[in-house]
């Protein structure tokens, strides 16, 4: 059923959607903001303490998800429980989804990205006997033992440096010669001899019976094997954007990220892509608060034209 036309539709519960419905709503327009399984929080959603956010004391991921969804349900915001499964472009934006279809004059979408999984032999059958994708859910499992980390960005390193204050040895494993994370995690991860580093590396084999024992590493410089025992492996080797919803009309880069112009409005007129579902989105938090406030004033102002 067609419901009644919102001037502004968000899509995504994540960050960059809780602010970008806020903005909207600051506007004094009527917005709907669509939240997959009714939750807020996105990637943030499990992180005990996040860097770089701009606050007077340390703030978890899901503490500042549910006080900008509180702000917003005051502010007006209509919350929608669901997931929207396609947006059709046009002078009115129609919002395809489980359980209705919904209009609307702009969209913002902020559907995000959800983290790769491990392509090697035993890391599915294992997932969560050992392979997880949440240190600040799981790392209090691994007191005293040995974890290995795989990844080399600003996710792998800060949860490895969190997964430090519990496990015996922390393995971190990347693929290049260097991290590409914050400089901060890295020297700290440099500088403790808690953390094994495995560099030009990758798994090929994650061991174990009815629990993750050990996994396989191999030198990608030099072709040689290497077994590393340990409990857990933490999984942190990219993202692949949540665009499924996005029309074959919507521009992707290589890897499936959504492009956008300068402005945040995708090949589609009146739909913006912003946060981690974008092509060339930086992936701090502060970056998807930039470009959401930047969408919500653009279609603010489309709506009042
Ligand atoms: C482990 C980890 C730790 C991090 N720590 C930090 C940190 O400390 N500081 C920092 O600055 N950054 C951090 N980041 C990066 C940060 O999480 C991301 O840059 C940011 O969360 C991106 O927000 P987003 O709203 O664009 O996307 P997401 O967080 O991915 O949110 C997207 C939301 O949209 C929903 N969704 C998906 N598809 C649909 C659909 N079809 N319909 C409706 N809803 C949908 C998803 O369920 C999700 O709730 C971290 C990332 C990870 C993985």
């Amino acid at each position: 059923m067609v419901g009644s036309t919102f001037d502004i539709a968000v899509i995504g519960g994540g960050i960059a959607g809780l602010t970008a419905a806020h903005h909207a709503a600051l506007a004094g327009l009527s917005v709907a903001h669509y939240l997959e399984h009714g939750l807020p929080g996105g990637l943030v959603m499990n992180v005990g303490a996040l860097d770089g956010w701009p606050a007077t004391n340390a703030v978890a991921g899901a503490e500042l998800a549910a006080g900008l969804q509180a702000q917003n349900e005051e502010l007006g915001v209509t919350l929608v429980p669901s997931r929207v499964d396609a947006v059709e472009g046009g002078a009115v934006k129609v919002l395809c989804g489980p359980d209705g279809t919904w209009r609307a004059r702009q969209v913002i979408v902020a559907s995000g990205a959800a983290l790769k999984t491990l392509d090697a032999p035993g890391a599915e059958r294992l997932a969560g006997r050992g392979v997880s994708q949440c240190a600040w859910c799981d790392g209090g499992l691994y007191r005293g033992a040995g974890v290995v980390v795989v990844g080399g960005g600003d996710a792998a390193l800060s949860e490895a440096l969190h997964l430090g204050q519990f496990a015996g040895s922390v393995t971190v494993v990347t693929r290049g010669d260097m991290f590409r994370a914050r400089r901060s995690y890295v020297t700290r991860i440099a500088g403790d001899e808690r953390y094994q580093l495995r560099w030009a590396s990758e798994i090929t084999e994650v061991l174990g019976g009815d629990a993750v024992e050990a996994v396989r590493l191999r030198d990608r410089e030099t072709g040689s094997e290497e077994v590393v025992a340990c409990r857990g492996l933490f999984v942190f080797v990219g993202l692949v954007p949540n665009a499924g919803l996005l029309g074959a009309e919507v521009a992707r880069d290589a890897a499936g990220f959504v492009v956008t112009d300068a402005h945040f409005e995708t090949a589609l007129p009146g739909v913006f892509a912003i946060g981690a579902i974008r092509s060339g989105y930086g992936g701090r938090l502060t970056q998807a608060v930039a470009e959401a406030t930047t969408a919500a004033e653009l279609a603010a102002a489309r709506c009042e034209a």
